[in-house]
């Protein structure tokens, strides 16, 4: 039978070791703050900033909300980030993308400080994590290696160490934010790694390499992109994917809600019920990665407060 994996509950188990740290740092008149920077009003931005807020107001973290208007220069939001370097209550800096078109996303993200670049944004950051001399590693893939982390110690009974070397691990998705760091941290694990892509399926040949999968990572953004024919018996399945799809009954047709709207629901990437039984253990959507996702963030920024202060 498969192991479910409770990502709500490592999340919650995360916050407590949150709450416990930034009270010890604050026993020390030292308390961690984080800073967003959404510049407009982009919806999902809007989201992604006030679960930040709340995460930030449940650990005791100070919370700092940069939101120039749409029409912010350049070189407006560069002074922001300026600002925020320099104040020493900001240990981290987080961007909120996508920026309105007259912002370069590179120059913003080149003009944060290293060492508050709680999401991994920056080239240096990026090129120490490929070096495997992670400092921060992103919120997602770090999630990612969190939770099967966790899995090996608690359930399997291995030392990581040994449940990730010569592993095979196949990433679907190669994006900057989550496939290619996630690639990176397991050949930092000596796992077997491979990479698919869209130019992959194009080719007709994801489920030749999905199949041989130990640990099958999925990152692509596209529903039921992974039946059972693309996952090995007895394997691991982590679904990173977070979508929108309309709801319809078993014949097909729209469901609607009590406003007369077709009702909508979140999935994976992964068609759950159909894979569930053929894996040894599975991540869920909703309730999965995501619900680790923000905690590895503020881990993140714990850390960064503790190096600025000279505690690590
Ligand atoms: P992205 O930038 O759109 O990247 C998607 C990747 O999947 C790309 O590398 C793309 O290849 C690849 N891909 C697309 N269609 C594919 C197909 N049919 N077969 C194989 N590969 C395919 O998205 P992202 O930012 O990496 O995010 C990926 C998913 O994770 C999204 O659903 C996002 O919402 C979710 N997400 C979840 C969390 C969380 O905390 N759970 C956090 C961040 C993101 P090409 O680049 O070659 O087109």
């Amino acid at each position: 039978m498969t192991t479910v994996i409770d990502c709500v509950a490592i999340g919650e188990d995360l916050m407590k070791e949150l709450v416990k740290e930034t009270e010890e740092l604050k026993a020390k008149g030292i308390t961690p703050g984080i800073a967003t920077l959404l510049v407009g009003d982009d919806f999902g931005s809007k989201m992604y900033r006030g679960q930040v807020e709340k995460f930030c107001l449940e650990a005791g973290f100070n919370y700092f909300n940069e939101n120039p208007p749409a029409d912010a220069t350049e070189d407006d939001v560069v002074e922001i980030v300026k600002k925020l370097n320099a104040n020493p209550e900001v240990s981290g800096i987080l961007p909120l993308r996508p920026f309105p078109e007259q912002i370069s996303d590179t120059v913003v993200i080149n003009s944060i400080d290293v060492n508050k670049d709680i999401d991994c944004f920056h080239p240096f950051n990026m090129g120490k994590l490929a070096m495997n001399e992670v400092t921060f590693p992103p919120a997602t893939p770090a999630a990612v290696y969190e939770i099967l982390e966790r899995y090996a110690r608690d359930v399997e009974k291995l030392d990581p160490k040994d449940f990730f070397e010569g592993a095979e691990i196949v990433v679907v998705g190669h994006s900057n934010i989550v496939g290619k760091p996630v690639a990176f941290l397991a050949l930092n694990r000596n796992a077997n790694t491979t990479v698919s892509h869209v130019f992959t399926s194009m080719k007709g040949n994801l489920e030749k390499h999905t199949t041989g999968a130990d640990i099958l990572i999925v990152a692509a953004g596209k529903a039921d992109l992974i039946g059972p024919d693309q996952v090995k018996e007895g394997a691991i399945v982590i679904d990173v994917g977070i979508n929108r799809v309309k709801v319809v009954d078993e014949n097909g047709q729209p469901v609607l809600n009590d406003k007369g709207k077709q009702k909508t629901k979140t999935v994976g990437d992964v068609s759950f019920d159909a894979v569930k039984d053929k894996t040894k253990a599975i991540t869920p959507v909703p309730g999965g990665v995501g619900s680790v996702t923000n905690r590895m963030l503020m881990k993140n920024a714990l850390k960064a407060c503790k190096m600025a202060n000279g505690l690590l």
